[in-house]
Formats: C-alpha cells, sequence, structure tokens
C-alpha cells in the first residue's frame, strides 16, 4: 500500500499528456478528473458508485472539513479514508480559496487569516501551519499548500500582493508538511491574468520545490478564451515531469483544451451541482430535464452511458423526479454526470494513447 509518491508521462501529443501519478493509496491515470468531495461526501453520491464511474481520485475540502466534524474527530476516526471509507487517494485543498469566497474574513496578514465560519459565526485564524497541520490529521495523499487567492478582476498591485504573500506562505507550507512515503505536497501557481506575475510565482514555487504544481486563480470569472490564454504560457512554465493541476476547471468543452496546453488534473463542483439542478451532460450538449419536452421522453439520459440512472430508468421519470423536488432525481443525474465526466477523461486518455488526440480536440473542444 505504501509506495512512494511519483509522476510518469507515458505519451506526449503535442502538449497533451497522457501520466499516471502513484501515491499512498493507490494509482491515478492522468489527465485525471477528481469528484469534489466537499464536506467528506461526493454530494448525493454512494462512494460505491463514485469508484464504478472509474474515479481513482477525490477532493476534500480542508475548510468545510475543519469546521464540520473537525480535524481532531477524523483524525480520532482513523483518518479522512476511514472514516468515509474510501481506500483509494484523497487531495485536499488548503482551504484558501474558501476562506477567502464562503466566510466572513476578519483580518488578513503575512501570518494568516482570521475568519468567522459561515455555519455559526465562530472565530478561526488559520496560518499556512494550520492548514498543514489539519490536512495531515486528514491525511490527504496530496496536501495543497495555504494560497491567497484574489478575485476576478484584480488589480495589478492587488494580484502582486496576493502573490508574494502566497510565496511566502508556500515556503511556510513546505516547512511545516511533514513527509511521509507516498504523501505529496503541492504548491499553487498564484497571478491573475497577469503573464509576468504568473511567471514570478512559478519560479519562486519551483526553487521551493514541490511534488507537483496547481495553476490557481483561473475559473474566476475570467471566461474561457483568458483562461486558455493564461494557459498558453502557464504550463509552459512548469517541470516537465510533475503533475499540473488546473483547480475548479471545469465544463467538459475547458477540460478539453486545458488537457490540450499540458494540464494532467481537474476538480470541479459542476458534474454534481449541475445533477442537483436539473442538469444532464450529454455527448449533444447539456440537457435541462426541467424541460417539458422531456415529460413524456421514454429514452435513458444518454443512450451510450452505461451508469445506473441511463440503464434503469428514462427521461421522463428523472422530469418527474426533478420536478417533484424527489432525492432520486439528485441522486440519478449525480451519478450519472459523474459517470460522464470519467467516460470522457478515459476517451482523452485513450485519444492520446493512440497518438489521435489532436482530432479528438478538434471534434470535441467546443
Ligand atoms: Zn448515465
Amino acid at each position: 500500500m505504501n509506495k512512494d509518491f511519483s509522476f510518469k508521462v507515458k505519451k506526449i501529443n503535442n502538449k497533451a499528456r497522457l501520466g499516471q501519478i502513484t501515491c499512498a493509496h493507490g494509482n491515478i491515470d492522468t489527465p485525471a478528473f477528481m469528484p469534489v468531495g466537499t464536506c467528506g461526501t461526493v454530494k448525493a453520491m454512494k462512494f460505491s458508485d463514485v469508484a464504478n464511474s472509474g474515479a481513482q481520485i477525490i477532493l476534500g475540502n480542508t475548510y468545510h472539513l475543519m469546521l464540520r466534524p473537525g480535524a481532531d474527530l477524523i483524525n480520532e476516526m482513523g483518518g479522512l479514508h476511514q472514516y468515509i471509507n474510501w481506500n483509494k487517494p484523497i487531495l485536499t485543498d488548503s482551504g484558501g480559496f474558501q476562506v477567502m469566497s464562503l466566510s466572513k474574513i476578519r483580518k488578513i496578514n503575512d501570518e494568516g487569516v482570521e475568519f468567522s465560519s459561515h455555519i455559526d459565526g465562530v472565530k478561526y485564524f488559520v496560518t499556512p501551519e494550520e492548514s498543514i497541520r489539519i490536512q495531515h490529521k486528514l491525511g490527504s495523499d496530496i496536501t495543497m499548500i495555504f494560497d491567497e487567492c484574489v478575485s476576478y478582476p484584480a488589480s495589478y498591485d492587488d494580484a502582486k500582493k496576493a502573490m508574494l504573500r502566497s510565496i511566502l506562505w508556500a515556503k511556510r507550507s513546505k516547512e511545516a508538511f511533514v513527509k511521509r512515503s507516498g504523501y505529496a505536497i503541492f504548491g499553487i501557481m498564484q497571478g491573475s491574468t497577469f503573464k509576468d506575475l504568473r511567471q514570478e510565482s512559478t519560479k519562486k514555487l519551483i526553487n521551493i520545490g514541490f511534488d507537483g504544481y496547481a495553476i490557481g486563480g483561473l475559473a474566476v470569472g475570467e471566461g474561457q478564451d483568458k483562461m486558455f490564454e493564461t494557459l498558453d504560457y502557464s504550463c509552459d512554465l512548469l517541470p516537465n515531469n510533475k503533475p499540473r493541476y488546473l483547480m475548479g476547471v471545469g465544463k467538459p468543452s475547458d477540460i478539453i483544451g486545458a488537457v490540450a496546453r499540458g494540464v494532467d488534473m481537474f476538480d470541479c463542483v459542476m458534474p454534481t451541482r449541475s445533477g442537483r439542478n436539473g442538469q444532464a451532460f450529454t455527448k449533444e450538449g447539456a440537457l435541462n430535464i426541467r424541460n417539458a419536452k422531456y415529460k413524456s421522453d421514454s429514452r435513458p439520459l444518454d443512450q451510450d452511458c452505461s451508469c445506473y440512472a441511463c440503464k434503469n430508468h428514462s427521461r421522463a421519470y428523472i422530469h418527474h423526479l426533478i420536478k417533484s423536488n424527489e432525492i432520486l432525481g439528485a441522486m440519478l443525474l449525480s451519478e450519472h454526470n459523474i459517470f460522464y465526466y470519467q467516460k470522457l477523461m478515459k476517451e482523452i486518455r485513450l485519444a492520446i494513447l493512440e497518438d489521435r488526440f489532436e482530432d479528438f480536440y478538434q471534434k470535441n473542444h467546443i
């Protein structure tokens, strides 16, 4: 079980990379999509279904888990893997993004962030060291550094200030990380959409040295064109022998376009959140199952899908469930969407393996 953390690039088509990450709880074929298990659950899904979809890694949110049920409780229960009974790899974010977006910030300085919980208003002070300690208690295979994200658009000065603070925190995060075989810590590149800031951020992160590098501060409202433009040069700045993770992305077309630019890992709430809102992803585009035209549609959500929802139920029935706010509707659509995303990743990997990703990209990137 306990293997050294490693990343191998097996094949490259132009910039798209087929690879494999090995970590303490198993292997992850890349490009990979990580379903988001915010509060220790991929919402509305059983873990057996998450595994059946082909997912080899999930993401946990430090911010949510530290507030409820608390990192000490999870640690007492044997760590996050055992507590939730998911025995494959887990990546945890550092809480930085949620602290900035969900909580009421009371104070932020070079030391850390003081904020009030969005649940009960209780005051917390999180430093990079504390974030890494919490992720250690959770037992994540991949720990993320604590960083400061700016919203979009950000002024050059604000983006620079946050990037430099994030570098300071990256150093402290790495020092606080307890090295263990099979466990990794990733740095996070910041700098908004400013090329020179991204360059400076990356250079400094590489000097500190991490097991993998995330591209942070994108998918925050800049739009796909600007995101791709930033990725075009950002991926080129990163070392070839380390995994690259684009945080919080995205739509299927975002993922295909980012793989084409050299990204290996993704996470996003979109498949599960859209599922709960009545949306199903298909090759023909997203279906809004609430639409009256599905009321008596006896076809499955997607003819080509092998998920439980598509094998057993009609669009008509799922339309009824969603219209009636039945929990099963959210469950079926979440499962279908996670299956859809994992199938997309399998198709991407196969296309790279067979040296035809360029063609796949041209046919599927919109
Ligand atoms: Zn399906």
